[in-house]
């Protein structure tokens, strides 16, 4: 028994949402006192891929074929049904990212393998059955699963796990397989970007707004500060569902769950739903005009004030630095 995660790259380097995948497969080979294999699949360099080590594993199967430069699911799929199979892996692990949705289903078909697609914890395990928390209904709840088969496909959702370093250096090895021409039936040309601004998942700044702000015609004071920044843009869940924001941006409970270096919340009152989404930051910063709310009692720090005055003043001096 081994366990294989697949490490995903944008443009040749690898994500935090990559590592959060890595870190927690190491958990469960640790658990299971087995060996961690990654496989990636494109043009990554030999450092990044060794580099694999740190996380926890012990080997990295490097696949570098032309036909592979851009994502192909089916093709994906199957390379990384037929290393599992080479490797003698029954457990894979991937990120619930937008290719990790895809390949998900189509992995575990190929391996006959019961799937847990958008995990936000280690399952539990009662010998080979793992019991699974996973989201549901795009987020706005939990469902908890229970995997039976022998072969088992879990999918990462993105911030739900840390990044944790153990140290060390994989092993690199080339690995190749034989395609089939019906793999290649769906091919993808080209991305086009739809927007320049920094996504939430794996932003290490977020500026996120509340009802504080009254209405979607006050967003250009959190745009602003966000886009000084370098950050992501999010909102409360009453924000979303009042239609000001994108529910794409609804940070929370049901919603999404980050975990950058500097979370700026304003005008959010900090219920427990909030705060369950970004527990994982480093450091927060809450603006809110009530002294009492429940925001401070987790914040690094706190500005007790109108958010109309600060944000302003604060907008002035990142300008200034
Ligand atoms: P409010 O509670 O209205 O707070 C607004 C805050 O802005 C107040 O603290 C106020 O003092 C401050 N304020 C007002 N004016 C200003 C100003 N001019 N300057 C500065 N501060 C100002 N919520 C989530 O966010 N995410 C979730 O995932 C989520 N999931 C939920 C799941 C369930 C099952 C339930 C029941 C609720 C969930 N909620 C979630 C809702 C949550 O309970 C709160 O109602 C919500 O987070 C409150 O949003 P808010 O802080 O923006 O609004």
């Amino acid at each position: 028994m081994s366990i294989l995660i697949y490490a995903e790259n944008t443009d040749g380097k690898f994500k935090k949402s990559t590592y959060e995948a890595v870190s927690y497969a190491k958990a469960i080979a640790g658990r299971n006192n087995t060996n961690l294999i990654a496989i990636s699949i494109g043009d990554v360099a030999n450092d990044e891929l060794a580099a694999l080590g740190k996380y926890g594993a012990e080997k990295v199967l490097n696949v570098s074929n032309d036909k592979l430069k851009s994502f192909v699911n089916q093709a994906y799929a199957f390379v990384i049904a037929e290393a599992a199979k080479a490797e003698g892996a029954n457990i894979m692990v991937l990120s619930n990212s937008f290719s990790g949705r895809g390949l998900a289903p189509r992995i575990a078909v190929k391996l006959q393998a019961g799937v847990a697609d958008g995990a936000v914890s280690l399952p539990e395990q009662n010998g080979d059955k793992f019991t699974v928390k996973k989201t549901a209904f795009s987020g706005k709840a939990y469902a908890v699963v229970e995997l039976t088969s022998a072969n088992k496909v879990i999918s990462l959702t993105p911030n739900s796990y840390k990044v944790v370093e153990t140290g060390g250096t994989a092993v690199v090895e080339e690995f190749t397989v034989d395609f089939k021409e019906s793999d290649f039936k769906q091919m993808l040309n080209e991305i086009v970007k739809s927007t320049d601004k920094v996504s939430l998942p794996d932003a290490e700044i977020v500026v996120s707004g509340g009802r504080g702000l009254k209405g979607p015609e006050n967003w250009g004071l959190i745009e602003e500060l966000a886009e000084l920044l370098g950050a992501a843009t999010a909102c409360s869940k009453p924000v979303s569902d009042a239609g000001w924001r994108p529910h794409s941006e609804h940070v929370g409970q049901t919603g999404i769950a980050v975990s950058p270096n500097l979370y700026i919340a304003i005008g959010i009152s900090g219920a427990i739903q909030h705060l369950a989404g970004i527990s994982a930051s480093k450091v927060i910063v809450a603006i809110n005009k009530d002294a009492e709310a429940p925001f401070f009692k987790v914040a690094d720090y706190g500005i007790v004030g109108d958010a109309f005055e600060i944000v302003p003043k604060l907008i002035e001096a990142v300008k200034q630095y």
